[in-house]
């Protein structure tokens, strides 16, 4: 080969070479919000992030619209919840996509709930005929913080797992993420430290992990079971406890009927309070962060109202 030859086919792929697009970003489909915001502080700009349901609406119980199915078939990877909070509405979605590798089970369909800190796992036998929707521990994990490290550990080495040339990228940015979610727990919990204890009531089951990590304690809930709507009975035995023990704020997820909620309010004199469980629950939370600072700061508005109450 002559010489010029040679610099004339260097120069060309030099050319090719600096005008060859980046890798594509991996297209990444989570099921909720939550899911996407953590899927974003891990992959930056190597990702692109969809959710399916929107903060706003029950998780469990999601329309399917023909747009998901869109999603999932161009999916690289499905980040999903898990412990069947999606099994109302995402098993038929996923049949539909004709996406083989993001089946459950496949290799590009990540369970988050993998290494999560569960609670609220059934012991003895529980069937879906007896009315519960969270037959495999508490679905609502991603409301402590500690969990929210964890999901993001889980999605880097995924990540990185379909993208080797980037792993050591995710590693850093799942550990910048993580020391900032620390940092921020420092402040939350000094924030709710001087209402250790305190008492509420939630609709939903939607807050064991929230009320775990700050220390609040839920004594009832107005669904008589977690997917039951209230009963007569059940909201009379809850304002009787409610009484009883001083419990001074509801928490309420922003889809539920207020009708209810309000009546034991009036009859109690508890706080209504309507607490987004999830990213994109209100238009001010947009990622992570802004959820606790939303959710917590709510709290804190409402307890300057009622004082101690509820909190011995
Ligand atoms: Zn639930």
């Amino acid at each position: 080969m002559k010489k010029s030859t040679t610099l004339l086919l260097a120069t060309v792929s030099a050319v090719l070479l600096a005008a060859a697009p980046a890798r594509a970003a991996l297209k990444v489909v989570a099921t909720t919000q939550d899911l996407e915001s953590l899927a974003k502080e891990v992959g930056g700009d190597k990702v692109e992030t969809e959710s399916l349901a929107k903060g706003y609406q029950d998780p469990h119980q999601v329309e399917p619209k023909p747009s998901f199915i869109l999603k999932l078939n161009k999916a690289d990877l499905l980040i999903v919840v898990g412990r069947e909070l999606e099994i109302g509405w995402l098993p038929a979605l996923i049949n539909q996509a004709r996406n083989p590798r993001i089946q459950a089970g496949a290799d590009r369909y990540l369970d988050a709930s993998n290494f999560a800190h569960i609670l609220e796992i059934p012991t003895g036998q529980i069937t879906r005929a007896m009315g519960d929707v969270h037959p495999l521990g508490n679905p609502h994990y991603w409301l402590d913080p500690e969990n929210g490290k964890i999901i993001a550990r889980e999605i880097a080495d995924k990540l990185g797992e379909l993208r080797p040339a980037d792993k050591a990228g995710f590693s850093q940015r799942a550990a910048a993420f993580s020391s900032r979610v620390t940092e921020a727990e420092k402040r939350w919990l000094a924030m709710i430290a001087p209402y250790k204890g305190l008492k509420v009531v939630t609709y939903h089951r939607s807050f064991p992990n929230l009320a775990y990590r700050f220390g609040l304690n839920v004594i009832g809930y107005v669904e008589p079971r977690p997917g039951i709507p209230p009963t007569p009975q059940h909201t009379l035995d809850l304002i009787n406890e409610m009484k009883a023990q001083n419990v001074k704020v509801m928490l309420i997820e922003p889809y539920f009927d207020l009708k209810t909620p309000n009546s034991i309010g009036r009859a109690t004199g508890a706080e209504v309070l309507v607490m987004p469980p999830s990213v994109g629950g209100v238009k001010e939370i947009t990622d992570y962060f802004k959820l606790f600072d939303y959710d917590l700061n709510l709290l804190m508005t409402a307890l300057k109202k009622v004082g101690d109450a509820g909190t011995r």
